[in-house]
């Protein structure tokens, strides 16, 4: 007789450890327990360290440490991504395959300088030089070994997936699912494998999200338009695709998202003041 499968919902928080944690993420964190407790499944941490220079071990041990301060556990092993660069080499690999990446040369400066649409945060839109580089001239710059990355042809992609809906779940994760449409084109051709290394943001989560087996994606309502891509990449790669809710920000007194790079007050110097678990819990609403 085939097996029942166990259906227990998976939940995560995935920090990526380039500061200390914040009000913010000390709400994302407890949302996501919570959420995890309200739906009787797990939650589990996983470390998002793809960024080699901006990730710092120190900054991940923090996170267990700040993490478990303020009561929260989770399964071990913890997943850390940068254990997992050749499985985000090969899913990058399995879309080139399908002709769905092209190899992109431009700089920065280059993309900016061509003033144009932008994508949902802002930056400009990849205006779509590389895309139809010829062959000849692809190979020839690859192996003269100019700065690549490789961006996903999203209008092809779309061509391929045809319709593309994922479903949502909201304000609270216990509410009933709804079905949402995905534009990915408004993120225009995404860059999936970085100059630096092979995976992107966009490439990893979707795969470790698949690999973790996560039923629900608890995130931040910024986040809430990347999902766009994620969705598209799961349909191309044949992943499953999480049932997604999108939380409420933490606003500093001016209004602004908090921030490791404005410099927003971090739990360790909250801590230090003499806040406990409890005044973090009540301050953002646990
Ligand atoms: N690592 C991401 C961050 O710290 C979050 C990833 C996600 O929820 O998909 O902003």
């Amino acid at each position: 007789m085939p097996q029942k499968n166990s259906s227990k919902p998976i939940l995560r928080f995935a920090p990526s450890p380039n500061g200390r944690l914040h009000l913010g993420h000390a709400y994302s964190a407890l949302y996501t327990w919570n959420a995890a407790t309200l739906l009787g499944g797990v939650a589990l941490l996983r470390i998002e360290d793809i960024d080699a220079e901006r990730s710092k071990p120190e900054f991940a041990a923090a996170i267990f440490e700040d993490l478990h301060w303020l009561g929260l556990d989770w399964p071990e092993p913890v997943m850390r991504q940068s254990d997992r660069m050749d499985i985000y080499a090969a899913a990058g690999n399995q879309l080139r395959d399908q002709g769905l990446l092209y190899p992109c040369f431009c700089s920065r400066s280059a993309i900016a300088a061509h003033a144009g649409d932008t994508d949902p945060e802002g930056a400009p839109l990849y205006p779509g030089t590389c895309r139809h580089l010829g062959r000849g001239t692809q190979i020839e710059r690859l192996e003269r070994g100019d700065p690549v990355q490789f961006r996903l042809d999203t209008e092809k992609a779309m061509d391929r997936v045809g319709m593309l809906t994922f479903t949502a779940v909201g304000p609270l994760v216990t509410d009933r699912p709804q079905i949402r449409y995905a534009r990915p084109q408004r993120w225009g051709d995404v860059v999936l494998q970085r100059k630096d290394m092979p995976a992107s943001y966009h490439l990893s989560v979707v795969v470790d999200d698949a690999a973790q087996g996560i039923t629900h994606v608890t995130r931040g309502r910024d986040m809430e338009a990347g999902t766009d891509i994620h969705v598209l990449l799961q349909m191309l790669l044949g992943l499953p695709s999480p049932i997604y809710n999108f939380h409420k920000l933490i606003l500093d007194d001016a209004g602004r998202k908090l921030a490791k790079s404005k410099g927003s007050e971090t739990l360790a110097d909250l801590r230090a003041r003499g806040w406990t678990p409890d005044n973090v819990r009540k301050a953002v609403g646990f």
